[in-house]
């Protein structure tokens, strides 16, 4: 019986001057994701009604609540009689009229309409109550010049900021439980994010693959296209293990990671790098490590779940449906690397002394973005 979507956005209002690239940009959004057409109209979007489309619209970033509706004429007589159709299979129930009017052409107040429709709807239903405060269900009319919007259900959306209104970032991902929930949070944030892995075969298996594929593959719902980089990054991981101080091989490995995220940044016109990065987690995350590492990046390194307890971090995982996966045993690239008394404090000048020492690092660095990299496309 419903024929449209009304799609309200919340937290875009606060946008000021931007708001109208916005919303055009969310309403492409939809369109893509959702493969409909969209309407724009003032601080609305309209869409057909569907329940795929009601089912979808959760994948939408910058979407703060929907409803499925009925669209009228402005006219009295129209507008009552959807109302009373929509609530007809109903029955015992307490209810409410919320009207909003947004025209001066229409004469009667809010206020006026509500008190005339709860009259109407008392009339035709004889076990019907009035309640205010908590109704049972709640009838809402929005008034606008020419059409109004009848509806029963607001639905939350996912809120966020549309994909691609901040721009696109190169995240590193690995099969963790961390990473998966960190580029949600950034693409919640508005940002379109691109992936990159480094694998080590053979010791990274197919079940790796599977891992990270399965993952982007979920979080490619809510950008409908995804480029996943894979860097086959046996070859340095041999070469850096040759440092006669091994308890740096960590650090030297992520140091190189950044170089590499950098170059492929570089030539892919992203403008910033972002991590699944927990503060103290392991020897590689406390202040100091992090600072060593993040040197080597020519962009901004964004980490959105720095300061999360695992625990939040797990239930994020759990709520998007990457946990699942991510606890699924594969080999990791990192922890077939980890030695076993990394040091906490590393410093840079001892660091630079052992890059120096492997004096192919850079060369192969530049090997690995020129012909170890193989960009897979995800399409929804
Ligand atoms: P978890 O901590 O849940 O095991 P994780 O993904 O956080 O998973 P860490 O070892 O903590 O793994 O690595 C810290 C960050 O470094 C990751 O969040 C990810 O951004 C990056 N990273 C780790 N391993 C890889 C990899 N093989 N390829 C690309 N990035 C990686
Ligand atoms: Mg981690």
């Amino acid at each position: 019986m419903y024929t449209h979507i009304l799609i309200r956005f919340g937290e875009l209002s606060t946008k000021g001057k931007n708001k109208m690239a916005f919303v055009r940009k969310l309403a492409k959004n939809i369109n893509k994701l959702l493969k409909v057409e969209t309407n724009i109209q003032f601080d609305r979007i309209y869409i057909s009604y569907s329940k795929k489309n009601i089912e979808n619209l959760q994948y939408i970033f910058g979407i703060y609540s929907y409803s499925p509706t009925i669209i009228a004429n402005t006219d009295d007589e129209e507008i009552n009689d959807i109302a009373l159709n929509l609530i007809k299979n109903k029955k015992d129930k307490t209810f409410k009229v919320k009207v909003k009017k947004s025209s001066k052409k229409y004469k009667k107040s809010s206020m006026e309409k509500e008190k005339e429709l709860g009259n109407l709807i008392l009339k035709q239903n004889k076990n019907f109550k009035v309640n205010l405060s908590q109704p049972d269900i709640k009838i809402e009319v929005e008034i606008r010049d020419k059409n109004s919007y009848i509806f029963l259900e607001r639905i939350l959306g996912i809120g966020g900021y549309p994909i691609g209104v901040n721009g696109k970032i190169l995240h590193l991902i690995s099969g963790g439980i961390d990473s998966p929930v960190a580029a949600f949070k950034m693409m919640k944030r508005g940002v379109h994010i691109d992936f990159l892995n480094f694998i080590v075969p053979p010791h990274t298996d197919r079940k790796t693959i599977v891992k990270v594929n399965k993952i982007i593959n979920l979080l490619n719902k809510y950008q409908g296209k995804t480029i996943l980089y894979r860097s086959n990054y046996t070859k340095l991981m041999n070469y850096i293990g040759l440092t006669y101080r091994k308890e740096y091989k960590i650090i030297l490995m992520r140091r190189s990671f950044y170089r590499i995220a950098s170059n492929l940044a570089l030539k892919n016109k992203y403008q910033g790098i972002s991590n699944g990065e927990n503060l103290g987690q392991v020897a590689s995350q406390t202040i100091n490590s992090m600072h060593v590492i993040q040197n080597q990046s020519k962009y901004p390194v964004y980490r959105p779940i720095l300061t999360n307890d695992k625990l939040e971090t797990i239930n994020e995982a759990k709520k998007i449906g990457t946990y699942e996966i991510s606890i699924k045993k594969a080999n990791e690239t990192c922890e077939l690397f980890a030695p076993k008394n990394p040091v906490i404090k590393p410093r840079i000048y001892e660091l630079e002394k052992l890059e120096k020492d492997l004096d192919e690092l850079s060369n192969l660095e530049f090997q690995n973005v020129e012909n170890n990299i193989e960009k897979i496309s995800f399409i929804k």
